[in-house]
C-alpha cells in the first residue's frame, strides 16, 4: 500500500492516494414482514461521510438500525432508496472492504485461528504465500490464543471477536466496518480491540465505521459521533461538539459558606448543588442562555458571602445522547 509524506514548510502530511472515503447519501431502508405485511422503517433517510483515517461511530439503543445500516453498506442487504458511494462512485461489492457483523458467526467454529485467517484470505483470493506471515503476525498482535490444533469454537467470546476482526483485516481492507466491536468481549479483549481500531485509523489511514450503543467505546476512540434512533440520524459532530451542543451554558460555582438557589431559580435553571459543608457550596447551574449566565453570576455575587471558582463544565458524552434519544 503507497503512503507518501509530503513536506510543507515545517510540517508533515502523511497522505494516502488509496485511501478511501464512504458517502452515505439519503439512505432509507423498509422491511416488510413475511406473513403479516407489516412494514417496518428501520432507516428513514440517513446521510453521512467518513474520511479515509477517520473513526466514524454510529451510537443508538437496540433497534436504532444501526445494523441495517452496516449491512447496506456492506453490500450484504439493498437500500428501499439512496446511495452509497465509495471516492464519489457507486460500486457493488465494494472489494476493499471488509466488515465484522454482531455476534460470533464471523469465524467457523471448527477451523482453527490460523485455518480462519488463511480461508477468509482464499476467499478473496489473496494466496496463501502471502499472508503466511502476516497471519500469524495477526495471532501475536491481537493476543489470539492459538493452540496449533485447537478449534476456534473452544476461544471465548473475547477471542472470538479478536479472531473475527483479524480475518476481516487479512485481506488488507480500506474499509472497515464493525457492528458492536466490543459489546460481550472481556476486559483485556476489548482494551486490544480498541487499541487495534486506533491504530488502523491513525497508522494506517484505514476508514472505520463503528456501531455501539457503549457509551464509553466512543468517548475514547471516535473522531466523530453520529447518533441514531428510530432510524434517523438526529445528531452528529465531533465528541466536543456533541457535548457543546447538548449544554453551552453549565456552570459549576463554588461560594464561600451556605449558599441556598433562590426560588425564583427554579423556573430558569437547573440546579443541582453538589456540595453544600457549611464552609463552602458547590453548585452546578444550566443557565440555559449567555443572559442568563449573566444573572446567575450577578445574583450570585450579591447574595453570597464570597466566589471562590466558577468554571464552565460539559456534559458528559452519556448525558448527551440520553437527551437526544428522548427529544431533548
Ligand atoms: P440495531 O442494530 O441498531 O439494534 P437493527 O438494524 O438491527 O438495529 O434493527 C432496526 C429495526 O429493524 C428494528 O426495529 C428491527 O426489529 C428491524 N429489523 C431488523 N432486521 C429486520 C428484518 N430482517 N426483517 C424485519 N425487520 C427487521
Ligand atoms: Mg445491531
Amino acid at each position: 500500500m503507497g503512503k507518501h509524506k509530503i513536506q510543507f514548510a515545517n510540517t508533515a502530511i502523511i497522505y494516502y492516494p488509496d485511501r478511501v472515503k464512504v458517502q452515505v447519501e439519503n439512505i432509507t431502508k423498509t422491511y416488510t414482514k413475511l406473513l403479516s405485511k407489516k412494514t417496518v422503517e428501520a432507516v428513514k433517510n440517513v446521510s453521512f461521510e467518513i474520511k479515509p483515517g477517520e473513526i466514524y461511530a454510529l451510537l443508538g439503543p437496540n433497534g436504532a438500525g444501526k445494523s441495517t445500516l452496516i449491512k447496506m453498506i456492506a453490500g450484504l442487504i439493498i437500500p428501499t432508496s439512496g446511495k452509497i458511494l465509495f471516492d464519489d462512485k457507486k460500486v457493488k461489492n465494494y472489494e476493499a472492504l471488509s466488515a465484522v457483523l454482531e455476534g460470533t458467526r464471523n469465524v467457523y467454529w471448527r477451523l482453527t485461528p490460523l485455518e480462519n485467517l488463511h480461508y477468509f484470505a482464499n476467499l478473496r483470493g489473496v494466496p496463501t504465500r502471502t499472508i503466511k506471515a502476516k497471519a500469524e503476525q495477526y495471532l501475536v498482535d491481537l493476543d489470539i490464543d492459538a493452540k496449533k490444533k485447537n478449534q476456534s469454537r473452544h476461544l471465548s467470546r473475547g477471542m472470538l471477536q479478536k479472531l473475527a476482526i483479524a480475518s476481516a483485516l487479512i485481506t488488507d481492507p480500506q474499509i472497515l466496518l464493525l457492528d458492536e466491536p466490543t459489546l460481550g468481549v472481556d476486559v483485556a479483549s476489548a482494551r486490544k480491540i480498541k487499541q487495534k481500531i486506533r491504530d488502523l485509523a491513525k497508522k494506517e489511514g484505514k476508514t472505520i465505521l463503528l456501531t455501539t450503543h457503549q457509551m464509553d467505546l466512543v468517548d475514547k476512540l471516535a473522531d466523530r459521533v453520529g447518533i441514531i434512533n428510530k432510524g434517523e440520524l438526529i445528531r452528529e459532530g465531533t465528541i466536543q461538539e456533541l457535548k457543546q451542543i447538548a449544554k453551552k451554558y453549565l456552570y459549576e460555582f463554588v461560594v464561600k459558606g451556605k449558599f441556598t438557589p433562590p426560588a425564583l431559580w427554579k423556573k430558569k435553571y437547573d440546579v443541582k448543588v453538589k456540595n453544600s459543608n457549611g464552609d463552602l457550596t458547590e453548585m452546578e447551574i444550566d443557565c440555559k442562555s449567555a443572559e442568563g449566565f449573566k444573572e446567575a453570576l450577578e445574583t450570585v455575587s450579591k447574595k453570597s458571602e464570597q466566589i471562590i471558582s466558577v468554571r464552565q463544565t460539559q456534559d458528559d458524552l452519556e448525558e448527551v445522547f440520553l437527551r437526544s434519544v428522548n427529544g431533548g
